[in-house]
């Protein structure tokens, strides 16, 4: 028999695992005016992990949602994030969370977390920085809550083919 979860709870979890964690020790948006979260356009946001839309009902007035192109598990649909800039904290999305970190996991490999090849000219910390130089307990919380992804079908095949994607981004 098919096992569902509970998504809602399941994102609760991991929100709570990364909720008062941060990359550095001391305030990183300083370093670049907080520069991801700046609003450039209407269309550039965050991807939701499967599911996560359950955290999002109902929707926010900082926040949109919208479909994109980008499919996992054979054709499943990504829904996109976007917001005013204004979140509140508790409430922002596990792709924030995370950021500039990022998982990146083959199938039959073992998953690494590494810097978000995303956020390359935009994020000091992914431009200049090693994973070594952030927070240990950022990375580690990092690192635990994309192990518990890795546990669920539907996030993990997520994350098979965000790591793919971002493979794309090496090439340009
Ligand atoms: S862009 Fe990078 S350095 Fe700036 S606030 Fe975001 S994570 Fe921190
Ligand atoms: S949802 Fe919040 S943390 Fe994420 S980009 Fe928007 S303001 Fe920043």
């Amino acid at each position: 028999m098919k096992k569902t979860i509970d998504k809602r709870a399941f994102y609760e979890k991991l929100y709570s695992m990364l909720d008062d964690i941060t990359p550095l020790s001391v305030d990183c948006g300083g370093l670049c005016d907080g520069a991801c979260c700046a609003v450039t356009d209407d269309i550039t946001g965050m991807y939701l992990f499967p599911g996560e839309e359950a955290m999002y009902n109902p929707l926010p007035s900082w926040a949109q949602i919208h479909d994109t192109d980008f499919t996992y598990d054979g054709g499943k649909e990504v829904n996109l994030i976007t917001c005013d800039g204004t979140c509140d904290r508790k409430q922002r999305p596990l792709s924030c969370r995370i950021f500039p970190l990022v998982p990146y996991v083959k199938r039959g490999e073992k998953m690494k977390i590494v810097m978000d090849v995303r956020g390359k000219g935009m994020c000091p910390l992914a431009t200049a920085m090693k994973i070594t130089d952030l927070s240990p307990d950022f990375v580690e919380a990092v690192s635990k809550a994309m192990k518990m992804c890795m546990l669920v079908r539907e996030t993990r095949e997520f994350l098979y083919a965000l790591s793919d994607s971002l493979d794309d981004y090496k090439m340009i």
